[in-house]
């Protein structure tokens, strides 16, 4: 996969029309559709405010919400168009519809330096469908396509790869970014190389597992996915998360990373509980967890061979926490990684979801060189597949 793709620097946009696919899938408070969390918004700011200090005329676009091709009202980006035009301090005009007749005749008129906002590209199910007349139905109303949402590039949607099609199409500030840092981890990575992989399930990480033993250094397991490779090394696991079927599979990986020289490393310890509540007393135990017991976080030997493990690392990628770390009881794990990882002086990566929450949560955000702005894309990435969202940018 290509990660060097031309930016929105490579390419000009002066007094054109640009179509800007953005994230705006913001969260929202189910009685009043208020946005609770406007991250997404303001993360988007330094593309736009590039692209309108250029004298471009930009058409921007998102999805929120999954309304599967219908049209809800409650899922309107209409309130986006609202506070987007708070935080630019200018106005931002809204289209009502997509690709419609209000759309194209605000497209039209728009003029360098101004913005309108198009609704919710899912209310038409062409949208995911990739569906090319709705693509080419979008790239008409603009003259370059600049792709800034990172958290939907795994995705052939038609305004996230279709519309690549028909016309010059580079990337934004926030995909650039994600580009730079993770396709440099991953094509030649300041060593040693650890990675940190945590959260609930085996089967979620067999991709990125296996792609990793390709070039990481040192793989470090920890949270519920931990289990099914204890099991797999012969201890007892009690209660704990276990995937059945993935047990042939944790062997395998185990063995390859031998034969490879790749240092996989299993929490030696663990926190486990009687049942999985916010009130259950932690219990330290050893590498066998007793019949009546789960593992809910990784113990102090763990954490300790866990952080020495980063402190010596060039580049630590981190995806999933160590433990359920939603339960205060049991978020120590994931918090000594979190710091770990801040106090390593390499070049740290957390991926989307869980991850970026739990490092947020824990106050080490700014601590760390990059955060991924999407879940299952930086997951994707971190597989080595190819995602149509970048793959349909233009090479540099
Ligand atoms: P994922 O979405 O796969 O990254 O998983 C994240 C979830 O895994 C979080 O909600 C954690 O609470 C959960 N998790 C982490 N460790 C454990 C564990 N030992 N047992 C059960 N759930 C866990």
């Amino acid at each position: 996969m290509n990660y060097n793709k031309k930016t929105v620097k490579d390419i000009d946009v002066a007094g054109k029309k640009v179509l800007l696919r953005c994230d705006f899938n913001v969260p929202q408070d189910k009685a009043t559709g208020a946005i609770t969390d406007d991250k997404r918004i303001v993360a988007a700011l330094p593309t736009i405010a590039y692209l309108l200090d250029q004298k471009a005329a930009v058409i921007a676009c998102s999805h929120l919400g999954k309304p599967k091709g219908e049209w809800k009202q409650s899922l309107s980006l209409a309130p986006v168009a609202k506070r987007l035009s708070e935080l630019l301090g200018r106005e931002v005009l809204f289209a009502t519809d997509i690709v419609g007749e209000d759309a194209k005749a605000k497209a039209a008129a728009l003029k360098p330096g101004e913005i309108l906002l198009l609704e919710n590209l899912r209310f038409d199910k062409r949208e995911e469908k990739n569906d090319p007349e709705f693509a080419k139905e979008l790239a008409s109303m603009a003259e370059v396509y600049v792709s800034d949402a990172f958290g939907t590039v795994h995705r052939a949607h038609a305004s996230t790869a279709g519309v690549a099609a028909y016309l010059p199409a580079v990337s934004g500030f926030l995909i650039g970014k994600e580009l730079d840092i993770m396709g440099k981890a991953l094509d030649d990575p300041k060593r040693p190389f650890v990675a940190v992989l945590g959260g609930a399930k085996v089967s979620d990480k067999i991709n990125v597992i296996n792609n990793l033993l390709e070039k990481a250094d040192t793989i470090i397991i920890g949270g519920g996915m931990a289990y099914t490779f204890k099991k797999a090394e012969g201890y007892t696991i009690g209660k704990s998360l276990l995937e059945e079927d993935k047990l042939d599979y944790a062997r395998e990986m185990m063995q390859k990373a031998e034969a490879k020289g790749v240092k996989f490393l299993l929490p030696v310890d663990n926190l486990c509980a009687a049942e999985f509540s916010a009130s259950a007393k932690p219990v330290l135990e050893e590498q066998n967890i007793p019949n009546e017991l789960m593992g809910m976080d990784i113990g102090p030997k763990a954490i300790e061979a866990f952080s020495d493990a980063v402190k010596g690392a060039g580049t630590v990628v981190w995806n999933g926490p160590m433990g359920v770390f939603e339960f205060p009881a049991f978020a120590g794990g994931t918090k000594a990684m979190a710091k770990a990882l801040a106090e390593s002086g390499a070049i740290t990566i957390v991926g989307g979801g869980d991850s970026a929450a739990a490092v947020e949560q824990l106050g080490y955000a700014d601590k760390m060189t990059h955060i991924s702005t999407g879940g299952g894309a930086s997951l994707e990435f971190l597989e080595g597949k190819e995602l149509p969202g970048v793959a349909c940018l233009l090479d540099k």
